[in-house]
């Protein structure tokens, strides 16, 4: 087991490393004052669509940070070289993150491509994947329903073969972004399958017929999740992503990966609540010694939760099957982001319930990474199934 970074990799950390230093830091007093809107990733499709002129200066200041990146040759560094990216590893992915996440200036390097895009085939190519590698289209995740959400085997979106076609009919709760998207990914099952069977995933045009966007719902998160209805919606398809019926998978894809990234975005925020709550501190009092303590028992815990996300990404590039690490990593980063978050509410008294307080802010997004991507509760559920799978292998290494 080895999580070093290739030289490669080194030297691109490094440059992001830079990046953060020279470009993002700078520029952190400004956005301490920067609309609701640029907390987190909202920016780079709601407010693009404003017409208030300080979102827009916003945005351009977010624009020209995206040329600069780009100029230092960071820009598509995920991205697979067949579709001219970098195609860096997962272990490296999450060092780049870690660098990102010292500053608190929601940036993001490369534009939002979902993982399972990459299943494109033919014309799905230029139609959906190339334009959201280039940043000039955006999609949604149309995967929980309002009888299914934590379990979304029991998803009942129905999708009828016609001909060539499909007939979608059902509704989607939460795709977030859905509203201002360019398509969405869409969970559907062949008529007559239970749980997994026949799931089939679709991309799916905002604005084809019988697609509707029944309203967008603002959360506390700062994202703005929709519900969506689809009515007799036909699918030509050439549309399915993947195989028809193998849609269950390509969800499962989506999920894994991503919670690596929760990983080390929970230990960056963690980190940065302990920092404000540092700041505080009167260095004379009692007080101040008891919460020295907490916060030195917090960064053990941060540091195990980092060893274990590099772990995770690491097994990810053997091509190993990292379900449980994902599910650890996900309950422990959220878990133990929120206790820091409430331990940090608690010393720093009401100064950090402010709305624009860095504590504040954390919450409001920490609190929801509890629930979205599966709930806490789900990733319980997947490592004691893991348990009682490989019951003595597991148990073993106690
Ligand atoms: C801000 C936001 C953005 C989102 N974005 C998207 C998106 O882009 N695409 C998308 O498809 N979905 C999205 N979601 C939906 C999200 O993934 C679901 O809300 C989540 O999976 C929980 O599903 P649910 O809301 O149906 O809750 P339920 O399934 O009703 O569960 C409610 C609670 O019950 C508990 N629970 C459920 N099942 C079990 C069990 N078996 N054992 C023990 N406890 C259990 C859990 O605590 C859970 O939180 C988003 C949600 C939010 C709030």
């Amino acid at each position: 087991m080895d999580f070093r970074l290739s030289p490669e990799e080194e030297n691109l950390r490094k440059s992001v490393e830079e990046f953060v230093r020279e470009d993002l830091i700078p520029l952190e007093p400004e956005f301490e004052n920067a609309p609701d809107i640029f907390e987190g990733s909202r920016w780079k499709s709601r407010a693009k669509l404003s017409h208030d002129p300080e979102v827009k200066r916003y945005v351009e200041m977010m624009e020209n940070l995206e040329k600069q990146a780009e100029a230092r040759g960071l820009w598509y560094l995920d991205v697979p070289k067949e579709y001219g990216g970098a195609e860096v590893s997962n272990v490296a992915m999450i060092a780049i993150t870690e660098e990102l996440e010292k500053t608190s200036i929601p940036f993001e390097l490369g534009n939002h491509v979902s993982n399972i895009l990459y299943n494109c085939k033919g014309d799905q190519v230029d139609k959906f994947l190339r334009p959201c590698i280039r940043g000039e289209k955006t999609s949604a995740f149309g995967l929980s329903e309002p009888a299914s959400g934590a379990d979304p085997s029991m998803l009942q979106t129905t999708a009828t073969p016609d001909g060539d076609d499909f007939i979608i009919n059902g509704t989607k709760m939460f795709p977030t972004f859905a509203d201002v998207a360019d398509f969405v990914q869409l969970f559907a099952r062949l008529p007559g399958t239970q749980g997994r069977e026949g799931v089939t995933c679709f991309l799916i045009d905002t604005g084809t017929p019988g697609y509707r966007v029944v309203r967008s719902i603002a959360t506390i998160a700062g994202t703005e999740p929709c519900e969506l209805v689809f009515e007799n919606c036909r699918v030509p398809k050439s549309q399915v992503l993947g195989e028809v019926g193998k849609g269950w998978e390509l969800n499962q894809a989506w999920l894994g990966t991503r919670r690596f990234q929760v990983g080390i975005r929970s230990h960056g925020m963690s980190q940065r609540v302990l920092r404000a709550v540092a700041h505080g501190f009167r260095h004379d009092s009692e007080e101040t010694e008891r919460a020295a303590s907490t916060i030195g028992f917090f960064l053990g815990e941060l540091e195990a939760l980092r060893t274990l996300t590099y772990l995770g990404a690491w097994k990810a590039d053997q091509k190993l099957d990292v379900r449980t690490e994902a599910a650890d990593v996900k309950l422990f980063a959220t878990e133990l982001l929120h206790e820091v978050i409430d331990f940090a509410l608690e010393i720093v008294g009401p100064s950090a319930l402010q709305k624009r307080h860095v504590i504040a802010r954390t919450f409001r997004h920490a609190r929801s990474r509890r629930i979205v991507e599966g709930p806490s509760e789900i990733q319980r559920h997947i490592i004691q199934r893991a348990l009682f799978r490989e019951g003595v292998t597991l148990l073993e290494l106690i």
